[in-house]
């Protein structure tokens, strides 16, 4: 069983911070910024693709619920939401989950890509790839 499910069966600890029928979240253990928590399916899925809608839908609900939590008792203002779904992308827990992850002026996290130019024609091809 994996490290979230056994956390949702309650085999193994977790800072809880919310839960209903579908979902829990509780504090990230390595906190990446003060409040970093996790929101996560009690369904076991592996990532975004293998996500029922309804898990998605609430999942996203939660996070609300979660943001509004932290600002409230943290005085957080900025909240970044991310997933990594695939190793590829950094995922290291095969349970979906949602961080949410508060942002703080002298955190030292960021997602910026590099700016450049539009291409255009690069995305007249790719557009067309995923709608024809
Ligand atoms: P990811 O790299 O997107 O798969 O994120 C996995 C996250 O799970 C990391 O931020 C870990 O710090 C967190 N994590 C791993 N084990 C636990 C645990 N037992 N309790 C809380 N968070 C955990
Ligand atoms: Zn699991």
């Amino acid at each position: 069983m994996c490290i979230f499910c056994k956390i949702i069966n309650g085999e193994i600890p977790a800072y809880k911070l919310y839960e209903n029928g579908f979902v829990t979240c509780f504090l990230d253990i390595s906190q990446a910024t003060k409040g970093h928590c996790l929101v996560v399916p009690k369904k076991h899925v592996q990532d975004i693709f293998e996500l029922p809608e309804v898990y998605a839908e609430e999942v996203m609900k939660a996070a609300v619920v979660v943001s509004h939590l932290l600002k409230e008792k943290l005085g957080v203002t900025d909240i970044n939401l991310l997933n990594n779904s695939g190793v590829g992308a950094g995922q290291t827990v095969m349970h979906f989950h949602l961080h949410v992850l508060p942002r703080y002026a002298d955190d030292e996290i960021d997602f910026h890509q590099v700016d450049h130019e539009p291409n255009f024609a690069e995305l007249e091809k790719l557009y067309a790839k995923l709608t024809q």
